[in-house]
């Protein structure tokens, strides 16, 4: 066996050899202590033995920890995923996982109780249990949610035409209301829309289409380019993307016009544009902020390489093992890491990556 420097594979404290314990399932992983051995698992049960299936309450969890709304289909199904994406489209998903990082993550419940949840069917009733010693106010916007759409989760059989069509009509509706937002008539059958569409400069049909989706309250996800040209790479967790879709949506819907959004998308502007319109920023924390502002200053025309990076680390996470690897975009074949970071948002960004 190769040689390893004496040290705990959770809390990195150099210890000597005989003070650390291996993992018996796979002899390749070693521990300072029990609790460490613990804290570990969730992410290690990925690693530890890959003939011993995952309990799908752990996709989840990691789903939860990298932000990213789990591709693994039997966890899709058992925590209501699938329902949710016909539903509603994206963002149910994105709520859905707010309101399971919120029981992971705040309300501490652990994989193996989830797992129990799920096997007893019980998941609507214990989710309201967990929450009922939550004040009002400190129970976010995710558990609203839940009790809005409890059926996602009470384990009924999932009916997808209804819901399929409701969700093609919204979709219609969406493309009519941005295109009328962006000066086209009113009148415009849909495959008019479409053909005066393709004629529209690439900076024109990249905002439609952020507006269409807007509408309908779908923003951009790790897996589409529009996540890096609208910012959303700057949100560390999926919670901070909810303030930038906020400015977004004060912008669009109630203050600036489409050509002035656009104008100001292609020429790196749209920071300015909101601060002319006295638009809030408040809901973003800090680092969201410097960071949206980072990309923002350079976006659509050229991107750091470190966003590009992050963008393929969150693809990468959410991954299902034994996927196909995904490609890395060409930007980063020439350089990544530590040794670009050119400004201290650099860093701070990469600090975060690797604490995740
Ligand atoms: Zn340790
Ligand atoms: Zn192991």
């Amino acid at each position: 066996m190769m040689p390893r420097p004496p040290r705990c594979d959770a809390c990195y404290e150099q210890k000597p050899a005989s003070d650390l314990k291996h993992c018996v399932g796979c002899e390749t992983t070693w521990y300072c202590s029990k609790a460490c051995q613990k804290k570990h698992w969730r992410d290690h049960i990925f690693d530890c033995d890959p003939k011993r299936p995952i309990a799908t309450a752990y996709y989840l969890s990691r789903g939860c920890r990298t932000t990213l709304i789990p591709v693994h289909m039997q966890t899709r199904k058992d925590f209501g995923f699938e329902k949710a994406e016909n539903l509603v489209g994206d963002d149910a998903q994105k709520m859905l996982l707010g309101l399971w990082t919120y029981v992971l993550r705040y309300l501490d419940v652990s994989e193996k109780e989830l797992q129990k949840w799920l096997a007893e069917g019980t998941m609507v009733k214990r989710i309201k249990a967990a929450f009922e010693h939550v004040p009002h106010q400190g129970q976010g916007p995710y558990f609203a949610w839940f009790l809005e759409h409890q059926h996602i989760l009470d384990g009924s059989p999932l009916d997808v035409t209804e819901p399929h069509e409701a969700t093609m009509r919204a979709a219609m509706a969406a493309t009519r209301k941005a295109w009328v937002m962006a000066g086209g008539s009113p009148d415009d059958s849909l495959e008019t829309i479409a053909a005066k569409t393709q004629a529209l400069t690439c900076r024109d049909q990249a905002c439609l289409k952020f507006y269409q989706r807007s509408t309908l309250n779908v923003y951009p996800s790790p897996q589409e380019e529009q996540w890096v040209t609208f910012g959303y790479v700057a949100a560390m967790k999926q919670e901070n993307e909810v303030p930038i879709s906020q400015m977004y949506g004060e912008l669009i819907f109630e203050h600036c016009t489409f050509n002035e959004f656009s104008t100001a998308y292609g020429t790196s502007s749209i920071l300015k544009l909101a601060e002319e319109h006295r638009v809030s920023m408040a809901g973003m924390d800090d680092t969201t902020h410097a960071l949206f502002r980072d990309v923002m200053a350079e976006s659509p025309r050229r991107f750091k390489t470190v966003w590009y990076l992050k963008q393929y680390i969150d693809q990468f996470l959410c991954a299902e093992p034994g996927t196909p690897p995904i490609l890395p975009h060409r930007a980063m074949h020439a350089d990544y890491g530590f040794i670009n970071c050119r400004s201290a948002s650099d860093l701070v960004m990469l600090d975060e990556l690797y604490r995740a």
